[in-house]
């Protein structure tokens, strides 16, 4: 059992690493999680595991990393379908997760079987369907560790505030925004999940988004945070407040994940709290942290011992720099109970150039989770793409609005939420059907050509607060049957 000196001592040594001694590296620890899926997972127990049987006797690191290329790849579906069977515990079943999950709708149930001690979280797909991630206590605790190394003490060791980590006279103060579909992943984090070490320096307070905007306000101006952590969406709420005159608090970093970031939110943080450092961070709840953002460069570098990922062109090549992944595929280095190999991400994301920071590890651009294109249908069931990067910059472009989510769950049917401030809601709706229309237009065709159902739900501020939920998204379920992998 590596203490927690050994982790930090790892992790800067992952980030100083050359490449080819970080791959050998990294190879030591896929090849930890790919034993257990071997020797414990009934998903890995036929043909599938093979590659992983190839890449145990492999003699050289090209020869093991060219066997795992050919590991058939993990869906979300698969996921949700087959989680009995990649699960290593066959005491841990979906139907006790799910039980378990819903006898304790906070986040903090904890599952114990004779193998060990398990903390569920949970995140839902663009299906609806839940996805559940279970893994133990200590793996979680050292992914922590690893994480808070990076995003915290190594930022403040560059803004020259890391004696705001030392816990006298009182501890440094971090609120957490949690909103219905994360609740489960920090409510733990911060309780049982936590390493102890980090629990005797940061003082965590958990601010839900149920509450109303005045609620919230207050509670965070009674907290005074140096730090805060949340969906951009959420904190551009506060840097707005803040610029209002309505809050006053001086945080020295602000965490953000969760959704994609844009400059937008960047400049409405500089504005509100001129001194305050802005870190990005990118991860999923099934794989945990994947990235975080370099105070050097400030974009973001991979956490390389914590998630593997896959960059990949057309051809199934590494992508070159500064290029787009037509796939990405991450694994997870720490999860040995529900083993997470070559997870297929949706994700759009930019692998970036070496800028010579002194963190080694790869640096990347996450462009969002708008997909490429919204694929419709005309009436002659001709298939019409449209730009799902115009959709974002049209509705963004909108009067009053401080978010948008958007669901495209057939061809010809659109649903689009608008989120606006308090008093605009009544020529909200008006407004982004019109856009809706120009956006269509822009294509060479009119709306009702290619859609048949656009629902336009107009929600204020404080109502989506309470309902929860990411801001800032595009997402589509519909792919051509000839495009579909
Ligand atoms: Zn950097």
């Amino acid at each position: 059992v590596t203490g927690i000196l050994g982790h930090l001592r790892q992790a800067r040594a992952f980030d100083r690493a050359s490449p080819e001694e970080r791959r050998r590296l990294v190879r030591g620890k896929i090849e930890r999680v790919a034993r257990t899926a071997l020797e414990r997972s009934r998903r890995y127990a036929g043909e599938r595991g093979a590659p992983l049987a190839r890449m145990l006797a492999a003699a050289s690191d090209d020869a093991f990393f060219s066997a795992f290329a050919e590991l058939a790849p993990l869906r979300k579906a698969d996921l949700i379908a087959d989680f009995d069977q990649i699960c290593t515990d066959p005491e841990v079943t979906l139907a006790r997760v799910a039980a378990l999950d819903a006898a304790h709708p906070n986040g903090d149930a904890v599952l114990r079987t004779r193998r060990g001690t398990y903390n569920i979280k949970k995140t839902s797909g663009t299906s609806g369907k839940i996805v559940y991630q279970v893994d133990t206590l200590a793996s979680q605790r050292t992914i922590m560790t690893l994480l808070i190394e990076r995003a915290l003490v190594r930022t403040l060791t560059h803004v020259g505030g890391v004696a705001m980590l030392v816990p006298f006279p009182r501890r440094a103060r971090l609120v957490i925004f949690v909103h219905r579909g994360n609740r489960s992943v920090y409510q733990s984090a911060t309780s049982q999940g936590a390493p102890r070490w980090a629990r005797a320096f940061l003082d965590a307070h958990i601010v839900e988004h149920d509450a109303s905007l005045d609620e919230i306000l207050a509670r965070v101006e009674r907290v005074k945070p140096e730090l805060l952590f949340g969906l951009p969406s959420r904190i551009e709420w506060l840097a707005r407040a803040q610029a209002a005159g309505k809050l006053r608090i001086e945080p020295r970093v602000v965490f953000i994940g969760g959704e994609t970031f844009h400059e937008s939110f960047a400049q409405a943080c500089t504005r509100a709290w001129p001194h305050c450092a802005i870190i990005n961070t990118y991860g999923m709840t099934e794989t945990k942290a994947i990235a975080t953002a370099c105070p050097e460069c400030r974009e973001l570098h991979l956490c390389e011992d914590i998630v593997h990922l896959e960059l990949l062109d057309e051809r199934g090549a590494p992508c070159e720099p500064d290029r787009e992944a037509a796939r990405v595929f991450a694994t997870s280095l720490w999860n040995f109970t529900v083993p997470i190999l070559r997870y297929e991400i949706e994700d759009r994301i930019v692998l970036l150039a070496d800028a010579g920071c002194r963190r080694r590890s790869r640096r990347i651009r996450v462009r969002g989770r708008e997909p490429v294109f919204l694929w419709t249908r005309d009436r002659s069931r001709t298939w019409r793409p449209l730009d799902g990067r115009l959709l974002r910059e049209a509705l963004l472009g909108l009067r009053h609005v401080a978010g948008y989510d958007v669901v495209h769950d057939g061809p010809r049917s659109l649903r689009v939420t608008i989120v606006v401030e308090a008093g605009a809601a009544a020529s909200a709706e008006r407004d982004a059907r019109a856009c809706l229309e120009r956006f269509v237009a822009d294509h060479g065709c009119a709306l009702d050509d290619v859609l048949d159902e656009v629902e336009v739900r107009v929600v204020d501020l404080d109502s989506w607060n309470r309902q929860g939920g990411k801001l800032q998204s595009i997402r589509s379920a519909v792919t051509p049957p000839e495009l579909a992998p």
